[in-house]
C-alpha cells in the first residue's frame, strides 16, 4: 500500500526543490559517480554521515523523518531530475533524515568536495543547488523536523540552554514538554527517567543523553568531530563571529586551507543582534542570525573546516616562525597545528557585580534579543539596562511583544551613547519608560528564577522595586583574551590586542607583536566595533595572510635542507 506523504508546508517550493534539466545533469556528471540502487537501499540514514548529495537520474526516493518513538514519517518524495541533500551533505555532516530508495534508482553521487568543486566551476547550476540546500535547512529549522528531540520542563534553565545552543548553530530540533506532552511522558516511562534527570536529549543516531553539556550534544549529533592531529592548516582562526567568518571565506576562496574554531556557535555578537540596520546592502535591515547563517553557509561552500563548539585555551608559537608551526590547545585536550593564526575572539558581555547575580544568570538574565527571548517574555514587564546601540535595538525589538520595558540608563540621556535614529525610535514607543541616572541595586527571586529587581534613582536617592521575570543587560563588553595568557601577545591598557606599528617594528597591518599571528575585529585595539568593520578587517587580513605565507615559503626555500644530498654537495663545492 502506498504510504501517505505528510508534507512540510513551504512558500518557495520551486527554489527549494528545483528540477534539473538533462543539460544540467550532463554538466554535473563529471563531478560525481553513478550508482544503481535496488528498492529499499538507504541513500542516507539520520545521524550518520552519508556519501554526499545525490542527483536522481531514474527511480524514486522517499525521505522520512523520525518521531520521538523512532517511528518514521514519510515527508517527501524525489524523482528523476531532483536531488537529495541539504547543508549537512555539503558539509559532510550526519544526515538529519532517512532517504530510502522506493523504486529501483540510478543516482549521481557527489561527495562534499566534488559538490564544492561543481559550485565553483558551474556557477549558475551551483547557485541554484546552493540556494536549495540553504532553503531546505531553513525549512527544516522552521518545522523542527530532523535533529535531536529535547524533553524537559517548560522554561527549565537547561532546556533553554540546549535550545539556545541548537538555535544559534542553525540546527533543527524539537522540544517536548515533560509535564504536558503525552508522547514525552510515555518516553520517560519507557527509559525509566525520573524528573531529576531532565532534560534528556534523543539524538538522531538513537543515543540518549541526560542533561548534556553543549559539547556532549554537539559530538552526539556530529556538529563537531575530532580534529586530524597530523594536519597542518594554512590558517587557524579563533572566533566565528563576522571577523572570523569573513577571514575564512576570503582565505578559503583564495585557496588557503582554513580551520575556524568557536567555543559557542557561529555568528558571535552579530548573531545575537535582533536587527542589523547599518550593514551595507540591506536597506530593510537583516537579523544578525540570518546574516551570519549566510556567511557560515558561504564558508562551508568554500571548504572551510569548522570546529564548533571548541574552546581554544592556549597558543604556543614556534621558536622559528619560518620553519615551525603554531599550536592551538583546545579545552578538550586536542591540538591544532597551523602556519598562521588569526585572533578574532571578540568580546564578552559584561555582567552585573551584584551579590546573587549568578543565581539568576542562566534563566532570567539575557544579553541579546531574538524571537526566542521575545516569546519568553510575551505580555510581561521587563527591565533592560544599557544606553548604547545594542540596548536601543533590543528595546525596539522587544517593545511590541511585551507589556512594558523599563529602560535603565546611568547617564543623563541616551543621545551621548546611542545613534539618533534609535533614540527617535525608542522615544516613539508608548510602552517604554526610560529612567536616566538610574542604577540597578539588587535582584530577588527563588529557585534560580528572578521575581523582582530594585533600582535607585540618583535624583531622588529613592529605591524602587519592580516585579519582573526577565532582565536584559546591554552594559558593554570585555575582550576575550584569557586564552592568550602566556602567548607573549602585546595588549593595550584595556586588554585589547595591539597590531601593526603599535605592536612592534616591521609588523604588517593587523599583525600582532608575534609574526604570523594576526588580530581583527572587536578584539583589536582601536578597531571600530561594528559588523562592517569586522568583515572589512577579515578581507584585509586574508591578503596579509597570503603575503605572510608567501614570504614564509620563500624564506623556507632559502634555508639549506641538510638531509638533501644535492644541496650538501653544492655547499661543500
Ligand atoms: C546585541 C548586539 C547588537 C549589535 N548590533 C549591531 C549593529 O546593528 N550593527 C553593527 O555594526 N554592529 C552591531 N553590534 C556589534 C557587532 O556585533 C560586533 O562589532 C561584531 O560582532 C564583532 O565581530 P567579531 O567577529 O570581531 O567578534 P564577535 O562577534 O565578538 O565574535 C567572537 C567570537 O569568538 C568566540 N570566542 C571567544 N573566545 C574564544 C575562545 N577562547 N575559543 C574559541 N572561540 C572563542 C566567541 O564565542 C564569538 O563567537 C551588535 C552587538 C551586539 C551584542
Amino acid at each position: 500500500m502506498a504510504e501517505a506523504e505528510t508534507p512540510i508546508p513551504d512558500e518557495r517550493h520551486d527554489q527549494i526543490f528545483p528540477s534539473l534539466e538533462p543539460a544540467d545533469v550532463a554538466r554535473a556528471r563529471r563531478f560525481g559517480v553513478i550508482r544503481r540502487l535496488a528498492a529499499g537501499a538507504m541513500l542516507a540514514r539520520a545521524g550518520e554521515v552519508g556519501e554526499g548529495l545525490a542527483i536522481i537520474l531514474s527511480g524514486t526516493v522517499f525521505i522520512y523523518s523520525h518521531d520521538s518513538f523512532g517511528q518514521r514519517q514519510h515527508i517527501l518524495s524525489f524523482g528523476p531530475g531532483s536531488f537529495i541533500g541539504e547543508m549537512a551533505q555539503l558539509a559532510g555532516r550526519p544526515a538529519l533524515n532517512d532517504a530510502e530508495v522506493r523504486e529501483p534508482a540510478e543516482v549521481l553521487i557527489l561527495v562534499p568536495e566534488r559538490m564544492r568543486a561543481l559550485m565553483i566551476a558551474e556557477a549558475e547550476l551551483g547557485e541554484r543547488m546552493m540556494r536549495a540546500l540553504i532553503l531546505r535547512r531553513v525549512r527544516l529549522l522552521k518545522a523542527g523536523v530532523g535533529g535531536p528531540i529535547i524533553i524537559g520542563p517548560a522554561e527549565d534553565v537547561n532546556v533553554l540552554r540546549l535550545e539556545g545552543f541548537l538555535a544559534r548553530n542553525g540546527y533543527p530540533h524539537e522540544t517536548l514538554q515533560a509535564e504536558t506532552d503525552v508522547e514525552a511522558r510515555s518516553l520517560l516511562e519507557r527509559f525509566h527517567i525520573d524528573p531529576g534527570q531532565l532534560p534528556i536529549v534523543l539524538c538522531p543516531n538513537g543515543n540518549l543523553l541526560r542533561n548534556p553539556s553543549e559539547t556532549e550534544l554537539a559530538r552526539c549529533i556530529g556538529l563537531v568531530g575530532p580534529i586530524d592531529p597530523t594536519r597542518v592548516f594554512d590558517v587557524a582562526i579563533v572566533g566565528a563571529g563576522p571577523a572570523g567568518l569573513a577571514t575564512a571565506v576570503y582565505a578559503a576562496s583564495e585557496g588557503l586551507s582554513v580551520l575556524v574554531l568557536d567555543c559557542r556557535s557561529f555568528g558571535g555578537q552579530a548573531g545575537a543582534s535582533s536587527r542589523i540596520e547599518n550593514y551595507l546592502g540591506f536597506p530593510t535591515g537583516i537579523s544578525g542570525m540570518a546574516l551570519m547563517s549566510r556567511a557560515y553557509s558561504q564558508a562551508t561552500k568554500f571548504g572551510v573546516e569548522t570546529a564548533i563548539p571548541n574552546e581554544v585555551i592556549g597558543l604556543d608559537s614556534p621558536e622559528d616562525p619560518i620553519t615551525g608551526h603554531f599550536i592551538l590547545q583546545l579545552a578538550d585536550g586536542e591540538r591544532v597545528t597551523a602556519r598562521s593564526v588569526v585572533i578574532a575572539s571578540g568580546v564578552s558581555y559584561r555582567r552585573l557585580a551584584l551579590e546573587n547575580f549568578d543565581e539568576y544568570g542562566a534563566s532570567s538574565v539575557h544579553y541579546w534579543v531574538s524571537q526566542r527571548e521575545a516569546k519568553l517574555c510575551a505580555g510581561q514587564e521587563v527591565v533592560l539596562v544599557g544606553a548604547g546601540n545594542a540596548a536601543g535595538q533590543g528595546v525596539v525589538y522587544l517593545a511590541p511583544h511585551v507589556a512594558k520595558v523599563w529602560m535603565l540608563a546611568r547617564g543623563e540621556g541616551l543621545q551621548a551613547s546611542m545613534s539618533q535614529y534609535l533614540v527617535d525610535r525608542v522615544s516613539a514607543l508608548p510602552n517604554v519608560e526610560v529612567l536616566t541616572r538610574t542604577e540597578l541595586e539588587s535582584l530577588e527571586g527563588e529557585d534560580g528564577l528572578l521575581s523582582a529587581v530594585r533600582w535607585r534613582r540618583a535624583a531622588s536617592r529613592q529605591e524602587e522595586r519592580r516585579s519582573t521575570r526577565h532582565l536584559f543587560l546591554f552594559i558593554g563588553a570585555d575582550p576575550n583574551t584569557m586564552w592568550l595568557a602566556g602567548a607573549g601577545i602585546a595588549l593595550d591598557a584595556k586588554g585589547f590586542v595591539l597590531t601593526g606599528a603599535q605592536a612592534g617594528e616591521n609588523r604588517r597591518p593587523l599583525e600582532t607583536s608575534q609574526p604570523g599571528i594576526f588580530a581583527i575585529g572587536d578584539i583589536r585595539s582601536g578597531s571600530t566595533k561594528r559588523v562592517a568593520a569586522a568583515v572589512g578587517e577579515g578581507a584585509q587580513v586574508a591578503a596579509a595572510l597570503h603575503a605572510y605565507l608567501a614570504t614564509r615559503a620563500e624564506r623556507k626555500s632559502q634555508i639549506p635542507d641538510r638531509s638533501d644530498p644535492v644541496q650538501a654537495a653544492e655547499r661543500s663545492a
